[in-house]
């Protein structure tokens, strides 16, 4: 089977296209089917990697190193498609492709031309998901961007062109849209028919719509989208806002038999929906009792896509524990004024059961951060960093136990005394930024017994990476020799990949990413061994502080 599903957007972005296909994704797999997911992202970037959190929300890692679009990420909480460079193409690579092959002479002295010689770029690519391998019963291909933006003309021409292709029963086209509600009026359904007519002169009819509304929709409304779009009534769906969780969408698109519709346009003989692993979730996400309060501190507090992943890994904990995870977003810059960090943490404004230092780049915010590390440790609050949260916590650790005042990674004090973060040797003579850092899945194994190696169960792991600096070997004895503990290396030793304090009830610092990993039907060991002991501290089951703060 290799059947092709296209997504496109309307009226507006910001729609929910990534979670209205990555649930489709989930309910064919549910199905039976082998689902492999693609992005369609129509930026001229190469990809994801150079641009900024602000702009454009986190850096999604595949297995094999690439930084790509944070749909990325939905795809893999959503569904078991394996995901990597092939996944998520951009204009730029298509652009890229297309005039090497010209310096290469390979269009033979013919004009190149967005139709045919682009176009064909971007056909090949969104083909050799299943060409690859074979197993691919559907390809799911979201176009980003909305119908109507000049970047995304030569992805839909793209699109409609396979269509013609494949064929009606191979290849279909679901087109989400917004019915927006007017004050005091009913909700409108012009929008959707401009849009479904942007497609219609884009030459795609769509097969499906999925119209994102405040409440589901009456029959009235519907009967009059499917007149107005030439779309089938039955294959008229609603995304009606929810206030439980945006993975309740696959059960929502179910009862609307959004799979049985497909399977059917597909011509794919319906087989038994096996959903219980989200059912489950659901039933965990009801029998959730009682908040925990996390304190996440970096410094894009204002967008919450920058750092996606992560919020999402806590939230798929906190099932697993039966809580529900407070976000406490805490601009680290806000701890750097702050006379006095236990009063603001502790007992006045945040008032966090744990800390998560994330990711991130660059010397701004790193001092609170450092201040964050410093709390948690001497009031023995729980502590999970994560990338850079885990070189923040060797800062922290050389400064404030070892003594050393000026340690700090050399990617904010390039002449420290004490840099006991530095460059990784293979970095150093990397001039270029886009796609160079240490980048993808790396084996590490787990040293002895401790917070580690009790949440993975195992001693060897493969987590992702995406990082330019280390902790420095030179300091291994120090560091040990005063107690911080080095819980996992690379195989050859040769890098430390996770710390853990000593003596404290969870503090953990890891140099990759296992938010990337963490699903909603199945949370990561590290971010659930976390917010369990965060239940703990919360339960009052915190120790106190130690004597020498
Ligand atoms: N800036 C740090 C480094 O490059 C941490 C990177 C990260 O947190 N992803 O090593």
């Amino acid at each position: 089977m290799n059947k092709l599903i296209f997504v496109s957007g309307g009226v507006c972005s910001s729609l929910g296209k990534g979670v209205a296909a990555s649930s489709i994704g989930a309910l064919l797999e549910g199905r039976g089917l082998n689902v492999r997911m693609l992005k369609c992202d129509p930026y001229i970037n190469v990809d994801a990697g150079t641009m900024s959190p602000y702009q454009h929300g986190e850096v999604y890692v595949t297995d094999d190193g690439a930084e790509t679009d944070l749909d990325l990420g939905n795809y893999a909480r959503f569904t078991q498609s394996p995901l990597s460079r092939a996944n998520s193409i951009t204009t730029g690579q298509i652009y890229d492709a297309v005039i090497k092959k010209e310096r290469r002479g390979d269009f033979l002295g013919r004009t190149v031309q967005v139709i045919p010689h682009i176009t064909d770029e971007i056909k090949a690519r969104i083909t050799s998901i299943a060409r690859q391998d074979e197993d691919t019963d559907v390809t799911i291909v979201e176009i980003g961007g909305t119908v109507g933006d000049i970047e995304s003309i030569p992805f839909l021409e793209a699109a409609r062109q396979l269509i013609v292709e494949y064929g009606k029963t191979d290849a279909i086209s679901i087109h989400l849209t917004l019915i927006p509600e007017v004050a005091g009026a009913e909700l409108k359904t012009k929008p959707t028919q401009h849009s479904v007519k942007a497609m219609q002169e884009m030459g795609i009819q769509p097969d499906m719509l999925i119209c994102r509304a405040p409440q589901m929709l009456d029959d009235v409304t519907r009967r009059k989208i499917a007149l107005f779009t030439n779309v089938a009534l039955d294959s008229v769906f609603v995304s009606y806002d929810i206030s439980t969780t945006i993975y309740a969408v696959p059960i929502m698109f179910f009862e609307q038999d959004v799979d049985q519709v497909i399977l059917k346009k597909l011509g794919i003989e319906s087989r038994h929906a096996k959903l219980a692993p989200w059912f489950l979730m659901m039933d965990r996400f009801f029998g959730i009792r009682g908040t925990v309060r996390v304190g996440i501190v970096g410094k894009y507090m204002d967008l919450h896509d920058a750092y996606k992943s992560v919020y999402e890994a806590l939230f798929h904990a906190g099932l697993e524990c039966g809580v529900s995870v407070q976000l406490v977003k805490i601009d680290s810059s806000k701890i750097e004024e702050a006379l006095d960090p236990d009063v603001l943490l502790g007992s006045g404004e945040f008032q966090v059961d744990g800390i998560l230092v994330p990711g991130g780049f660059g010397k701004r915010g790193i001092k609170g951060m450092i201040g964050a590390a410093s709390w948690a440790r001497i009031h023995r609050v729980p502590y999970f960093g994560i990338c850079l949260g885990m070189q923040v916590m060797v800062v922290e650790w050389a400064r404030g136990v070892l003594g050393w005042k000026d340690a700090d990674s050399t990617e904010f004090k390039p002449g420290t005394t004490h840099p006991v973060i530095s460059l990784l040797e293979e970095q150093i003579d990397v001039k270029n930024l886009g796609g160079t850092m240490r980048l993808g899945a790396q084996v590490s194994i787990i040293e002895g017994e401790g917070r580690l190696s009790d949440a993975y169960r195992k001693g060897t792991i493969e987590e992702r990476h995406r990082h330019r600096y280390e902790f420095s070997n030179r300091y291994r004895d120090e560091m040990t020799g005063s107690g911080l503990k080095i819980a996992a290396f690379s195989p050859d030793l040769s890098l430390v990949e996770a710390v853990e304090w000593p003596d404290h009830p969870w503090g953990v610092g890891v140099q990759f990413h296992p938010e990337f990993k963490s699903k909603p039907t199945e949370a990561h060991p590290l971010f659930r061994a976390f917010i369990a002991a965060v239940k703990e501290e919360r339960a009052g089951g915190g120790e106190g502080m130690i004597s020498e703060g």
